[in-house]
């Protein structure tokens, strides 16, 4: 069964966090809100899969977004921004 990502549309979740994964059989229903809570949520494409291609984010909007964002220094070597 493949691996779902989701998160809440908005707000917080105590139950499932606001972002869970679900296993689920492709002929399930989409799922539109969250097991636990009840609330909507959205699935998350990952980039491996999606033949879309999204506009890159902008360093901040990465920062924004909680990513930990990661420069490159040299073979080998991160830098935190
Ligand atoms: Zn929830």
């Amino acid at each position: 069964m493949p691996l779902y990502e989701y998160e809440l549309c908005e707000g917080n979740c105590v139950v499932c966090g606001g972002h869970f994964t679900l296993r689920r059989p492709l002929s399930a229903a989409p799922l539109t809100n969250c097991p636990a809570c009840r609330k909507p949520v959205r699935k998350i494409i990952s980039s491996f899969s999606s033949p879309i291609k999204l506009k890159p984010l902008s360093i901040s909007d990465a920062k924004k977004a909680g990513f930990t964002v990661l420069k490159r220094l040299n073979k080998g070597e991160y830098e935190r921004q």
